[in-house]
């Protein structure tokens, strides 16, 4: 329920397994009317777990249920039950152990619980707003996001988002096309698909699930600006963060394909699932960009290790994104 109390939340957390009388026809699973949040509790050496920015989530959270008109939602108390999901599922063995692969140089994203809150429509059939939304969280234990030895991303032709819509918004119904495009991508050999903005299909907007940045020749770090099209990714704003502690000029402001083609020397995609992956190479039209010779690029791994540093523990949390669970 939105805006339950702790007792509420108890008992409801108690009866973890009998979601089976949540209605099947509403407005969720007819029309995609309903709004999701993935984070993640990352294993740290001690054998504890934190998570990564969860106040983020519940902010985003709270801003996605008021875009789709549902009532708002406390931010503490989201965060409240994403802890205590995690540790409930922790203490029955629902969580992995500390992955140090990736300080021996595994780039690819490492172990972690994966949250995933979402909401869910009370009964109906008819055209209409949720008001008394389930809120729902579930958790499970993930590893890379992308498969490793493929790296290459092309741009489609398919619109993910158009200025007026729910873009912005991290809506059930919006994730359609990007299944579509980036399953028609992995059939032509890519891991990813790279959508442009819907009204001149030049400038870069996203990844199937995740923002985009490029690295120009110049050392710039350039990430298309928010808009109602873009979701503000909280990886997103994090690595924005860590590029300017690292003394990188950052810009956001739109990029065209043309730009990335021609300037761009480092391209990489950030998300929850994603962490920072970079692309080896992006074709568009037929054309095929290469970046660094299909290496990770100095820029994009520096970020990667600041990143996975503070998630996993080994370097100090200093912008205090990190919250016990
Ligand atoms: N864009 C879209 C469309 C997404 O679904 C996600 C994943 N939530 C992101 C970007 C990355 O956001 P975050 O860094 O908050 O996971």
């Amino acid at each position: 329920e939105a805006a339950m109390g702790e007792a509420e939340l108890n008992e409801l957390l108690a009866r973890r397994n009998s979601f089976a009388d949540l209605p099947l026809v509403n407005y969720t699973t007819q029309y995609g009317m309903g709004c999701f949040e993935g984070l993640k509790a990352f294993p740290q050496k001690d054998g504890s777990l934190k998570l990564f920015r969860p106040d983020r989530n519940a902010r985003r959270f709270r801003s996605s249920m008021e875009g789709l008109k549902m009532p708002s939602y406390p931010e503490e108390t989201f965060v409240k039950a994403v802890r205590e999901t995690v540790r409930r599922n922790r203490d029955i063995g629902f969580a992995p152990d500390y992955d140090p692969a990736w300080e021996a140089g595994d780039f690819a994203e490492g172990h972690a619980v994966y949250v995933r809150p979402f909401s869910y429509s009370e009964p109906a059939i008819g055209l209409g707003l949720s008001v008394s939304p389930w809120v729902v969280i579930i958790t499970t234990p993930v590893g890379a996001y992308f498969r490793p030895g493929n790296s290459k991303a092309v741009t489609t032709d398919k619109v993910r988002a158009f200025p007026g819509g729910t873009g912005w918004i991290k809506c059930d119904a919006n994730y359609v096309v990007p299944i579509l495009a980036k399953k028609e991508a992995e059939a032509q050999g890519y891991m990813e698909a790279i959508f442009l903005d819907a009204e001149h299909k030049e400038y870069v907007e996203e990844g199937s699930s995740c923002n985009i940045f490029f690295v120009l020749k110049n050392g710039t770090l350039v990430t298309p600006d928010l808009s109602d099209t873009i979701l503000p990714g909280i990886t997103r704003a994090s690595v924005i963060q860590l590029a300017k502690d690292l003394g990188v000029n950052v810009e956001e402001r739109r990029i065209s394909i043309h730009e990335v083609m021609d300037s761009a020397v480092e391209a990489f995609v950030t998300g929850t699932a994603a962490g920072i992956s970079y692309f080896e190479s992006i074709t568009h039209k037929g054309q095929t960009k290469v970046f660094n010779g299909g290496k990770i690029g100095d820029t994009t791994r520096e970020l990667q290790v600041d990143l996975k540093g503070i998630q996993y523990g080994s370097r100090e949390d200093r912008h205090g994104w990190m919250v016990q669970v």
